[in-house]
């Protein structure tokens, strides 16, 4: 797989405002913050889109969603709500194909996006 922005920040070849690591993920301020809060929780293996994800990947994925849980009470926002993205390809948006799960938090989010 072709070696995405993302895996230079986990390789720390370029900086990054990193929030949270462990074994398995990363999470890190988004460089173009779409709300007060933008966080990008990525996994360390690189899976490219949701379509990869493999059988053997669920609880990666899984984990995912539980550091998004961590950083939202650590960081104060979780009683006050917030949201969490994962966007697959063209139509969704997609630009860095390594996935990455954006939180969103620090004001009231409108729905649906457009
Ligand atoms: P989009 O680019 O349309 O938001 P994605 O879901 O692929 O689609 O999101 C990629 C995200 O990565 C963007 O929010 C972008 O601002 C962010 N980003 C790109 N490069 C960096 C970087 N070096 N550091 C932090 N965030 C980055």
């Amino acid at each position: 797989m072709a070696e995405t922005i993302f895996s230079k920040i986990i390789n720390r070849e370029i900086p990054a405002d990193i929030v949270y690591e462990d074994d398995i993920s990363l999470a890190f301020r988004d460089i173009n913050p779409q709300a007060p809060v933008h966080l990008l929780i990525i996994p360390k293996k690189d899976i490219a889109t949701i379509n990869d994800i493999g059988k053997d990947d669920r609880e990666l994925v899984g984990h995912l969603y539980w550091v998004a849980g961590e950083l939202a009470r650590e960081m104060g926002f979780a009683d006050h709500g917030y949201r969490t993205v994962m966007n697959c390809g063209e139509n969704s948006g997609q630009t860095v194909f390594h996935i990455h799960l954006h939180l969103l938090a620090g004001k009231p989010l409108g729905w649906p996006p457009y």
